[in-house]
C-alpha cells in the first residue's frame, strides 16, 4: 500500500520496491506534493516496455496490474482535469488504476490492514488516514492545522505522523499547518506511543523542529527521513 504520491515519490518507490507489487494507493487530499506522482505511476503502469508484447526481463506482457486508488470525492474530476492539461489522455490515471472515491465516513480493508478516515482542517477536502494492522495501528495526520478532532481520531495510536511544515503559525487567516511544537502539543492530546514528524522542509533545522515537538511531547520523536522504516 502507498500512502500519498506526490511530486517525487514514484521515483523513490521504484528504489525499494517494483511498483507493480503495489496493491492499493491511498490519496489524503488533492494537493500537488500529494498526488502528482499518479501520473507517472500511471505512465508507467500503461506504456512500460514489460507491458508490450515483446520479452522484457522474463515478463510477457500479460497481467498488467490494475492497482486500487482510493481518492477524495471529486477526485476522479481534478485527475482528468491535470491528465488532459498535461497532453494525456484525460482517463490516463483512470485507466491504470482502478479508482475508487471514498467518503470521510468509509472504511477500507486492504489485505489484512483496516484503513479509517477523519477530515481534517485544510484548504482542500483533507483526510487523516489510520491503518491498522493484526500488530499495531498508525494514523497519518496528512496536512492540517490544528484540531482536537484529529487528536481524538489518533487517540491512542501506536504511531502518529504529523505534518510540521511550520516555523512559525500563519499569521493570519485560515490555519492549514502546524508548527513542530503544535505537532507534539497534538501527539500529547491523542496519548500517541510515538510521533515522527513529516512534511517538513530540510531548510529547516531539524533538530530544532525535533526539540520543539519533545517539548510538548514526552514520547519518542523522531524527524521523518527518506527510507526510515518503522516497525508496528
Ligand atoms: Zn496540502
Ligand atoms: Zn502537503
Amino acid at each position: 500500500m502507498l500512502l500519498d504520491c506526490g511530486n517525487g515519490v514514484f521515483a523513490k518507490l521504484r528504489e525499494v520496491r517494483d511498483y507493480v507489487d503495489v496493491d492499493a494507493v491511498i490519496v489524503s487530499h488533492l494537493h500537488a506534493d500529494h498526488f502528482f506522482d499518479l501520473v507517472p505511476f500511471a505512465s508507467a503502469l500503461t506504456y512500460a516496455p514489460r507491458w508490450q508484447p515483446v520479452p522484457v526481463d522474463r515478463r510477457s506482457g500479460a497481467n498488467v496490474p490494475r492497482p486500487a486508488l482510493h481518492v477524495p470525492g471529486g477526485a476522479a474530476a481534478a485527475l482528468r482535469q491535470v491528465c488532459a492539461g498535461g497532453g494525456m489522455p484525460a482517463d490516463h490515471v483512470e485507466r491504470a488504476f482502478a479508482l475508487r472515491e471514498y467518503e470521510a465516513a468509509d472504511a477500507l480493508e486492504i489485505g489484512p490492514l483496516r484503513v479509517r478516515f477523519h477530515r481534517v482542517p485544510h484548504f482542500v477536502a483533507t483526510h487523516a488516514v489510520e491503518i491498522a494492522g493484526a500488530t499495531g495501528r498508525m494514523t497519518f495526520g496528512a496536512d492540517h492545522g490544528p484540531s482536537q478532532e484529529l487528536a481524538d481520531f489518533a487517540s491512542g495510536t501506536d504511531l502518529l505522523l504529523l505534518e510540521a511544515t511550520l516555523a512559525r503559525p500563519e499569521p493570519a487567516g485560515e490555519r492549514g499547518h502546524l508548527t513542530p511544537s503544535e505537532a507534539g502539543e497534538h501527539a500529547a492530546r491523542a496519548d500517541a506511543a510515538r510521533l515522527v514528524l513529516t512534511h517538513i522542509s530540510d531548510e529547516l533545522d531539524l533538530g530544532w523542529a525535533r526539540d520543539q515537538a519533545a517539548g510538548a511531547f514526552s514520547g519518542p520523536v523522531e524527524v521523518a527521513a527518506e527510507g526510515a522504516v518503522f516497525e508496528l
